[in-house]
């Protein structure tokens, strides 16, 4: 008999996971390699590590091994936010008046507003360990950069961040967080990097993109003795390190005999979503039970709904590696009103294998129903959430008011990432009524997918 469900399901703080779960170990069909874009070959460990620390190598390629321990110095570090609790939106519900159940996993609560900070830390300490001077890395909205910026300042690391220049005019505050814990940060495209200075002369006047400072980051790195690049959404490693999203989130929601019906998470890079959902999609791949899965995405920025499963690059400047994904293509650039971050082109291999494969659903929002899912959100529970984090409450919504009608008492579960105190220029914008909906057209997106590499596969 499950016990009655409080507000908020905490965890102790021995039941934060000591292992991340690899969920490629339960894929049948493993998510295609990167590749060199030199000689379109499988990236090697050795090519890997001029540009990541080794031990994040080796669980970038590992696609067997089902659990990797937590070193004890990252769980210290864990412990200072997490764990981090799962909220049953009782107040939603009653707004909503609807039969559904829903509850969030809040990952907000941390200086740098996000779930970011679970793979920063693991990062920042392999970087540590391997005795390199620092890292650079991008920055979209800020909060992978903040992230970032806290856990370099705890292992005593040089942090360089290439901030989207759009954002850094949006958020200065972000900036000055981020320089509070020590980083260096510069506006980007910028004339640091000879791939900055190209798209400047390309493109005068860009806002930048994640894929543009993605670039400069890496260069900037493979450039400077004793750095490593590090890269905040995407990855395989990343997923890896966001796993304690999931882990927790099941053992916490099992104490109460909650399973969930639908899983839903916002898609910018994959992260979030393939941590949350990462110990239920290893029961689903494993044919243990069965859960919807739904990635929810920007109508301005439609990887998944719109683009193509096809190789393509990392980032504008193209010198990253290939990686077989759902892509507009690398040299697309969302419009400069799209508000929240989930500004990348591409999306994580292995979601994107999880989608191919029909493992999970996807669908696309405007963003002035994310907001008003935001302000119905805020008025009800009380966060103020990131603009990221309400795409994934618009479709939680949705599949509630669903409910309604049916009248079935569904379990929804989604993931809240993050806070939204340094996005209020776009909640200006939306209280003001000014805030616009921009949806590529089909040739705004045939341009940027008519220029994928040609590879094989
Ligand atoms: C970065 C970010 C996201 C999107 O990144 P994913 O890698 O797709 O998870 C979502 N929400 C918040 C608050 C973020 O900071």
């Amino acid at each position: 008999m499950a016990r009655e469900i409080p507000y908020k399901i905490y965890l102790d703080e021995s039941e934060i996971p000591t292992q991340w779960y690899n969920l490629r170990a339960d894929m049948k069909n493993k998510p295609a390699p990167l590749l060199n874009p030199g000689t379109g070959k499988p990236l090697t460990a050795e090519e890997m590590s001029g540009i990541f620390c080794e031990e994040l190598v080796k669980q970038e390629l590992d696609n067997d091994t089902a659990y990797f321990d937590i070193p004890e110095e990252i769980r210290e570090y864990y412990k200072t936010y997490r764990p981090s609790p799962v909220v049953r939106a009782y107040n939603l519900e009653k707004i909503l008046d609807t039969p559904a159940h829903i509850y969030y996993k809040f990952e907000g609560n941390n200086t740098s507003g996000s779930h970011k900070l679970n793979s920063a830390i693991a990062q920042a300490y392999y970087a540590k360990k391997q005795g390199l001077k620092g890292v650079t890395t991008e920055t979209g909205a800020g909060q992978w950069g903040t992230a970032l910026s806290m856990a370099c300042a705890y292992f005593g690391l040089d942090c360089k961040v290439y901030m989207v220049k759009v954002s850094y005019e949006q958020k200065p505050f972000r900036r000055e967080v981020m320089r509070t814990y020590g980083a260096d940060v510069t506006p980007s495209p910028s004339d640091k990097t000879s791939v900055g200075r190209k798209i400047l002369a390309e493109f005068p006047g860009t806002t930048g993109s994640l894929g543009c400072a993605i670039s400069e980051a890496v260069e900037d790195a493979v450039s400077h003795e004793g750095y490593r690049y590090v890269l905040g959404s995407v990855l395989n490693q990343v997923l890896l390190h966001q796993s304690v999203i999931g882990l927790e989130t099941k053992t916490a929601l099992d104490k109460y005999g909650v399973k969930p019906d639908i899983i839903i998470g916002c898609a910018g890079g994959g992260s979030n979503l393939g941590g949350l959902i990462s110990a239920y999609m290893g029961q689903k791949l494993r044919g243990e039970a069965d859960y919807r899965i739904i990635a929810v995405e920007p109508a301005s920025c439609p990887s998944f709904t719109r683009g193509k499963f096809a190789y393509d690059f990392c980032d504008t400047g193209m010198i990253c590696p290939l990686a077989k994904m759902y892509t507009l293509g690398s040299s697309f650039i969302p419009s400069a009103n799209h508000a929240g971050g989930l500004r990348f082109h591409g999306m994580s291999t292995i979601l994107s294998q999880l989608y191919h494969d029909g493992y999970m659903e996807a669908v696309a929002v405007e963003q002035t129903e994310v907001f008003k899912a935001a302000e119905q959100f805020a008025r009800a529970e009380g966060i103020l959430p990131a603009p990221e984090s309400s795409h994934a409450i618009r479709a939680a919504m949705d599949e509630a008011l669903k409910c309604k009608e049916t009248g079935e008492a569904k379990n929804i579960v989604f993931g809240l990432t993050g806070t939204g105190y340094f996005d209020l220029k776009a909640y200006e914008q939306f209280n003001n009524g000014t805030m616009t909906d921009y949806i590529p057209t089909d040739e705004d997106l045939a341009a940027g997918l008519s220029r994928l590499p040609e590879v094989a596969g």
